[in-house]
């Protein structure tokens, strides 16, 4: 079944804005935008007084290339966080659909689905199992007003990965809500991503950024990988001008093959970075667990959250306290850094015998 069947009738009738470059003319002498004739007046950059390409060519063939699909299967904007709004938007119906994720995971989801008045379902996963994922537990959320169920593996912020649940659940949901694959951190794990799957599953998408392991979280570059049709009407709702001349620039140059090679070693050495710290941390004072992650971040428990981030703040580093939602009692989450940072994060923890 075609997932446009799901999306909101009036968005896939909608006649998309007819923005000046989309318009299929070129002219040396371009009076179609109401656009500055010079380059603004402070740094006078080349070509920012001109609108950008909406989805610009060599960008999409540089990231179809690099998350292996073709360029039509895919579409950018301002980071991941605007295509999980894009997607809210396209196929939940306000004050009549619901859309699943997990719980604790990435907190757009929720906020999203609540500008978009739609109710937020959430799967509680728990500590103790590891924050393991139960497919058939996850599915009773699931009814006839389900568009959208949100999965983020590996997830933030437990670190678990769940990607071997991905073709029972798209299975289980095909023809009746999308399955969003989250895979923000997926250059970390170990697992290869779910963008090849669209061939099998009409009604999965998935999530990829490069502000993590590319290092661009400043550029704001997200893309939604999904069949063609679904990637059509994400395009055609979005603003005119999604992606800002300076994060292309930037992204060309991210995605040039020495600095992919670059930025592979660097998620490689994070990976074992990850694992030093994982050993070192669990053997740290105050610190009760620390799960395993596939991300570039570790969850830990504190036998006292308020104190431990008291302490790395006083040693000038800030990590996230979690300890306040709901099953995350106690919980830091710390970025792995570089490996001076995460050795003051040792030195700070280290004060104390066990
Ligand atoms: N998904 C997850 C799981 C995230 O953790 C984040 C950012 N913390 C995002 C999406 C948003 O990323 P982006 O910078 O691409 O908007």
């Amino acid at each position: 079944m075609n997932m446009l069947a799901r999306a909101r009738p009036e968005l896939v009738a909608l006649k998309p804005y007819a923005s000046a470059r989309r318009s299929g003319f070129t002219a040396p002498i371009r009076l179609d935008a109401n656009e500055s004739p010079w380059p603004d007046a402070g740094t006078a950059e080349a070509a920012l007084n001109r609108y950008p390409e909406p989805q610009p060519e060599r960008l999409r063939e540089r990231l179809a290339e690099l998350y292996a699909v073709a360029p039509t299967q895919l579409w950018s904007g301002r980071g991941s966080d605007e295509a999980i709004d894009l997607l809210l938007r396209a196929f939940c119906r306000a004050g009549h659909d619901n859309v699943v994720g997990l719980a604790p995971s990435f907190g757009m989801y929720r906020i999203g689905a609540t500008v978009q008045g739609v109710e937020f379902r959430a799967h509680a996963l728990d500590a103790r199992a590891g924050f393991a994922l139960d497919a058939k537990a996850l599915l009773a959320h699931v009814d006839a007003a389900t568009k959208l169920v949100f999965l983020c593996s590996p997830n933030n912020p437990t670190g678990a990965l769940h990607h071997a649940a991905i073709d029972t659940l798209a299975t289980a949901l095909a023809g009746r809500a999308l399955l969003v694959v989250d895979e923000a951190y997926i250059e970390f794990a170990a697992v290869p991503s779910a963008a090849a799957r669209i061939a099998e599953h009409a009604n999965l998408a998935v999530l990829r950024t490069l502000s993590k392991a590319h290092g661009l979280a400043g550029a704001r570059i997200g893309t939604l990988i999904a069949r063609a049709d679904i990637v059509d009407l994400v395009a055609r709702i979005a603003p005119p001008y999604p992606l800002p001349t300076p994060s292309v620039a930037a992204a060309l140059a991210a995605l040039a093959a020495p600095a992919l090679a670059r930025t592979r070693q660097r998620s490689s050495w994070l990976v074992r970075e990850r694992e030093r710290l994982r050993d070192a941390l669990g053997a740290c004072a105050g610190i009760v667990q620390v799960w395993p992650s596939a991300g570039n971040f570790l969850l830990l428990r504190c036998v006292d959250a308020a104190a431990t981030f008291a302490r790395l703040l006083a040693a000038g580093i800030l990590v996230r306290d979690f300890s306040s939602q709901p099953g995350l009692e106690g919980c830091l989450r710390v970025s792995i850094g570089a490996r001076e940072h995460n050795d003051a994060v040792l030195a700070a923890l280290a004060t104390e015998g066990r």
